[in-house]
């Protein structure tokens, strides 16, 4: 019978690392926010972000809107800004998608989500990076299924060959995290 550490993880070879917690206090490189197309802030992560972080967030998300996204940020898409006051040095922002309005298209952009908040993290020479469960809030998202997406992305993200060393996932209840470990595909 398997203990309950040996469950827990960690898994790839120690580079995700599963804790129950409040995203804003996690000390790596970059921070993930479960942010909305609006960029301008909401409640969830998104609130907690911005209130914990400060106007310097707030600043850079009205500037990427008005030179690059005036419509607003796309599901799936990601930017980077500031962590302001958080401990965190960057923010990256990403849009999930809403359960039931993407027609069916759902888990693809949620996997869109994490690797393209991956993708920015390695560009940015980040080496370890924090993620909430995103869309299992507000946006209503299963997180059985959820976990399913989430973990084939970043296991297939993280085979693609990067310094990467710790992708944290950050729940913030522990049933939420034993959902995560029933239904997740990391091998
Ligand atoms: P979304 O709109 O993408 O669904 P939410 O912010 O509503 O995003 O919720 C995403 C997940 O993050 C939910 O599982 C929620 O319980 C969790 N959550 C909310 N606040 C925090 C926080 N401060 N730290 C970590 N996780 C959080």
């Amino acid at each position: 019978m398997q203990t309950s550490k040996a469950l827990d993880g960690p898994f790839l070879n120690g580079r995700v690392c599963l804790v129950v917690g409040d995203i804003t206090k996690q000390t790596v490189d970059v921070i993930v926010n479960a942010a909305n197309s609006t960029l301008l802030g909401g409640g969830g992560v998104d609130g907690a972000i911005h209130r914990v972080g400060g106007a310097a967030i707030l600043e850079e998300c009205c500037e990427i809107r008005r030179s690059r996204y005036p419509q607003g940020l796309p599901s799936g898409e990601a930017v980077i800004t500031t962590a302001g006051n958080l401990p965190a040095r960057f923010v990256v922002h990403t849009v999930g998608p809403i359960y039931g309005r993407h027609d069916e298209r759902e888990a693809e952009l949620l996997a869109a989500c994490y690797k393209n908040s991956l993708r920015l993290a390695v560009q940015n020479s980040m080496l370890s990076i924090a993620f909430p469960a995103i869309s299992t809030g507000v946006y209503g998202y299963p997180p059985a299924e959820a976990a399913v997406a989430t973990s084939q992305a970043i296991m297939e993200f993280l085979a693609t060959g990067n310094l990467l060393n710790e992708v944290r996932l950050v729940f913030f209840k522990q049933s939420d995290m034993n959902v995560f470990l029933r239904h997740h595909k990391f091998r």
